[in-house]
């Protein structure tokens, strides 16, 4: 699953022709999911523009996108109305669709929210509510003996069904998201670090940086390159980003990791899908090929939902592995054998009064070269999800800011 491998450099990415030019119309920063599926759409929505994206490292994926949980995420816990909630739920659709047209393997193994008592329970059932309001296809409230059709090894009083979350390897997406790209004509310059965007030297001041045709200078380690119009989608990053070509400081991106448990192998037959205990962890099969079972903290993804007080709790009471564990033999109790697992490091952003930003966020300058320079400075989770929906809105407001015809 995405987040248990790194994804090997494959040439094939690098360039239609292997000779990178030096001026591009737009220029893509960040190689992760939204920056791909971004400059994706924008090269299909305007095939003769030349574009670039620019990844500092030796492939794409490298960070959040080739180190979460590999779910395609339905949609139940995010605030109705939300474009986060809407997102999503186009998202998946976009996603099978994408990945049926271009043989990605996946899995649509669903996902079971399991209750134990009462007032677990109850809390079930809204998140059932909201889930309905998300429109969430076929989502549906189980008994007891559901449960144990759907999953024979689990305990518990009432479950919430979702059948049509699935996982699949996300690096894999985003690998193809970047051929489609390149096949279009796109380049992508690996090993790249922008460091600075500056007017390029040929641009006149009076004319605030309009003086010729690829007026903003993208400097990086990796060498430079002229654009006419850059966009960055820098994912943990992406506040620096904006800083350099004169962003605010707000919102700042504050890193949240998350752990992962592994099954053993002789356990990992006991699960066929996705298993959630209300409380705070999930258990999901990954893999695709080897089905092999790993346990996550939601909290984010819950973050919404249960607020910051039921973040905190979930942050802090499976402190260690041992704890992780025990929270969820709760419900599948021949299930001990556990090992560490991967981690992954979420974009959160954050205000200046302390306040998780959890809407997009975007920002371009008034003036000089800023005004060419558009950042995404916050693409809330499940942005792997709903990367496809999430480009398309991404899309829409460069073709706005920079009125690419
Ligand atoms: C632990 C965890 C579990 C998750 N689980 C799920 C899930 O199950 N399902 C789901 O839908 N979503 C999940 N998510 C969320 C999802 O992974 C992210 O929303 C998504 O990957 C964000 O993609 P991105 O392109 O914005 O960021 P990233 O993948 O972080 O990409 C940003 C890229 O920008 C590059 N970059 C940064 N600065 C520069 C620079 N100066 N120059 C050049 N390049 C630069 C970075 O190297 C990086 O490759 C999870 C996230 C985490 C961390």
């Amino acid at each position: 699953m995405a987040v248990l491998k790194r994804v090997d450099s494959s040439p094939l990415l690098l360039s239609s022709n292997n000779v990178f030019p030096k001026e591009y119309d737009v220029v893509v920063v960040g190689g992760g999911i939204v920056g791909m599926a971004t400059a994706r759409e924008i090269l299909l929505r305007h095939p003769q523009l030349k574009m670039a994206v620019l990844e500092k490292e030796r492939d794409l994926s490298y960070h959040q996108t080739g180190h979460n949980s590999g779910v395609i995420h339905a949609g139940i816990y995010y605030k109705p109305g939300t474009l986060k909630a809407k997102l999503c739920v186009e998202g998946l659709n976009l996603t099978y669709k994408y990945c049926d047209k271009h043989n990605i393997p996946y899995k649509k193994c669903g996902k079971l929210i399991v209750a134990t008592d009462p007032v677990e329970e109850k809390r079930l059932n809204d998140l059932y509510e909201r889930g309905k309001k998300n429109n969430v296809k076929d989502l549906e409230m189980i008994s007891a003996e559901k449960i144990k059709e759907i999953e024979p090894h689990c305990l518990g009083t009432r479950g919430l069904w979702s059948p049509h979350t699935g996982i699949v390897d996300w690096a894999e997406v985003t690998r193809s998201y970047g051929k489609d790209f390149v096949e279009k004509g796109g380049n992508i310059h690996l090993n790249f670090e922008v460091t600075s965007f500056k007017a390029t030297a040929e641009s006149s001041p009076a004319a605030e940086g309009d003086g010729n045709k690829y007026p903003v200078s993208v400097l990086g380690r990796g060498g430079s390159v002229k654009a006419c119009y850059v966009l960055t989608c820098g994912g943990l990053q992406s506040d620096r980003l904006a800083q350099m070509s004169g962003g605010t400081v707000d919102p700042k991106i504050i890193p949240f990791r998350g752990e992962y448990l592994l099954l053993s192998p002789q356990k990992q037959h006991m699960i066929k899908g996705n298993i959630y205990p209300w409380r705070s962890i999930c258990l999901e099969t990954c893999n695709r090929f080897q089905i092999r079972a790993f346990l996550s903290l939601v909290y984010i993804s819950l973050l919404e939902w249960m607020g910051v007080f039921g973040l905190a709790q979930m942050l802090f009471l499976p402190s260690n592995e041992r704890d992780m564990a025990r929270e969820y033999v709760g419900i599948i109790p021949s299930i001990y054998i556990f090992c560490r697992g991967p981690a992954g490091v979420r974009a959160q952003a954050m205000d200046s009064s302390g306040t998780l930003v959890d809407d997009f966020v975007f920002e371009i300058g008034d003036k000089g070269i800023g005004k060419r320079i558009l950042h995404c400075r916050n693409a809330p989770s499940p942005g792997a999800t709903s990367s496809l929906a999430i480009a398309k809105m991404i899309a829409d407001k460069a073709e706005k800011e920079f009125q690419l015809k």
